[in-house]
């Protein structure tokens, strides 16, 4: 009862239209209640004066029905406009926050929603850094859309390749990042060089041309007290070992270790 009198109300209670009406049944309910706390403390002593125009029953009847009808409707009416002012605001500041974290071209995640996830990811849990290789050459030969194009069937694939719990961003240009989690390392890995297997075996369509990719990848692991900018670094490492290997391939910064 307590809870559902209090005045408070979180700004994400109004993102749904159902809570702008709950809001302000409260509020008339609170109102009702409250002229009803002030008739019942001012007509009886009112009424011992003599100063009441109508009988002592009759001003309480009054009273009664004016602090319903009044107090009760006006207090509604009010509550409603502000809670829908409070909805709009709540569903437009939710679609900037979205249109903040992601990617327009792709519709992925950007850097900045990426390095927070990554910020939060604990455990069991790898980064794998994707660059699509001599992606300047595609621009020149083929022209900038069909650029473009690749990132989107790029983040396509990147998004049939892994489940939910992964979170895939376009980190910048044509470099994805991907946060693989809930698997033993080796099955990691397998989907991983999976996933770069896939994208070389096929060819992306666009604007009348079959254009075939190759992309490379550099991995580290997630672990207990390590620091996720030491992770994100080790997976650049490892990328730019992939590059300087010859392109089209994963490199784990274990295997960054032996060619040190
Ligand atoms: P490497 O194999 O070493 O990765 O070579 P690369 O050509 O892929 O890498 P480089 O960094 O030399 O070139 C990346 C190019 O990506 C340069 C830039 O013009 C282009 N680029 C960056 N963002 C976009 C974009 O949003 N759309 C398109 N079409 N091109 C982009
Ligand atoms: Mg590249
Ligand atoms: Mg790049």
């Amino acid at each position: 009862m307590r809870s559902w009198m209090s005045l408070q109300a979180g700004f994400g209670d109004f993102q749904y239209r159902r809570n702008v009406y709950l809001f302000a049944l409260r509020m008339s309910f609170l109102a009702v209640i409250l002229s009803g706390a002030i008739l019942a403390l001012t007509i009886p002593p009112l009424g011992f004066f003599g100063l009441l125009p109508v009988s002592l029953s009759h001003a309480i009847g009054f009273g009664a029905v004016f602090s319903w009808l009044v107090g009760g409707t006006v207090c509604g009416m009010l509550s409603l406009t502000a809670g829908f002012t409070m909805h709009e605001l709540t569903v437009s500041r939710a679609e900037f926050e979205k249109l903040s974290r992601t990617d327009t071209l792709s519709g992925l995640l950007n850097r900045r929603a990426f390095t927070e996830a990554l910020d939060k990811t604990e455990g069991n849990a790898s980064l794998v850094i994707f660059d699509v290789d001599r992606f300047k050459a595609i621009n020149d030969r083929f022209g900038h859309a069909c650029g473009d194009a690749v990132i989107i069937a790029v983040s396509a694939m990147l998004i049939s390749a892994f489940d939910e719990m992964s979170v895939i961003a376009r980190l910048g240009g044509e470099e994805f990042g991907v946060i693989v989690s809930g698997e033993p390392l080796e099955a990691r890995m397998e989907r991983i060089e999976g996933v770069r297997a896939r994208i070389a075996s096929g060819a992306i369509a666009a604007e009348g041309h079959d254009i075939r990719i190759t992309v490379s990848g550099g991995v580290a692991d997630l672990a207990a007290g390590r620091s996720k900018q030491a992770v994100y670094a080790s997976a650049d490492r490892a990328l730019y070992l992939a590059k300087a290997l010859g392109r089209n391939r994963v490199v784990h910064e274990r295997e960054g270790l032996h060619h040190a």
